[in-house]
């Protein structure tokens, strides 16, 4: 029987209150980790979120950190700008501490949207917290009308992971749906591996061979109509079934 391993996937919505009456996870994820063999499971944000993030990392055989609000500022040494929203505490602490019991392990990860951001800022990093008003770009990050509206194009490095998992294509055109983005990649952790036409960070990873890979677009939306994207779960998919704990 092929080894089919556990992706663990962060949910949104907590047991905090806030008027949300659902935990979940966005179907395109879930279905995008169905068809590169992965089984999905749900990781909500608990009490006690480093605890269990330590148990977490001994259950499943890959992470992917979804999307959702912006991490709070604060855990990057920043203010809050006033464009700053949705930041979910408890959501934040616990998807950092999984993402450093992660690499700790040395376990696939794949950070999408909020995801890569999570990712920069568990190991070091630091965000912009709003492209628009910040960068002074005139390209349009946040498009919401389709999920699966082509944006930009970002450009890769040759030989990085992210070209690899693209089929070795250095250019593509991707969905935007972010107002946020790396500003500062995590030192000696993560390199930048594709930027958009205006240099805003589009993928981070890290180097000597470890199984960490942040994108700022949503590839889960497009696996649908542009089957090359199909390349980072199955990237990730098969990277768990590699270090499967079962
Ligand atoms: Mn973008």
């Amino acid at each position: 029987m092929a080894i089919r391993p556990v992706i663990g996937i962060t949910a949104r919505g907590s047991g905090g209150g806030g008027g949300r009456r659902e935990i979940g996870i966005p179907r395109d994820y879930v279905v995008a980790v169905l068809q590169a063999g992965g089984l999905p499971a749900l990781l909500p944000a608990p009490p006690d979120p480093e605890g269990a993030a330590a148990i977490w990392v001994r259950r499943v055989d890959g992470l992917l950190l979804s999307g959702g609000g912006d991490v709070s500022p604060e855990l990057y040494g920043a203010a809050a700008h006033p464009k700053t929203c949705e930041v979910v505490p408890e959501r934040d602490r616990f998807e950092i501490a999984l993402c450093r019991a992660a690499w700790d392990r040395g376990m696939p990860v794949l950070g999408i949207c909020r995801g890569i951001q999570v990712l920069t800022v568990a190991l070091g990093g630091s965000l912009m917290q709003d492209i628009p008003s910040e960068s002074g770009s005139e390209l349009d990050h946040y498009i919401r009308s389709k999920p699966d509206a082509l944006a930009h194009s970002i450009t890769c490095v040759p030989g990085s992971r992210i070209a690899a998992c693209l089929g070795g294509r250095g250019e593509v055109e991707v969905n935007s749906r972010h107002h946020q983005c790396v500003a500062g990649p995590a030192p000696k952790s993560l390199q930048v591996t594709a930027w958009a036409p205006d240099g805003i960070i589009e993928a981070v990873e890290s180097g000597g061979g470890r199984p960490v890979l942040g994108v700022q677009f949503h590839p889960e939306n497009l696996v649908g109509g542009h089957p090359e994207f199909r390349g980072l779960f199955s990237w990730l998919v098969e990277a768990a079934a590699g270090s499967s704990q079962s």
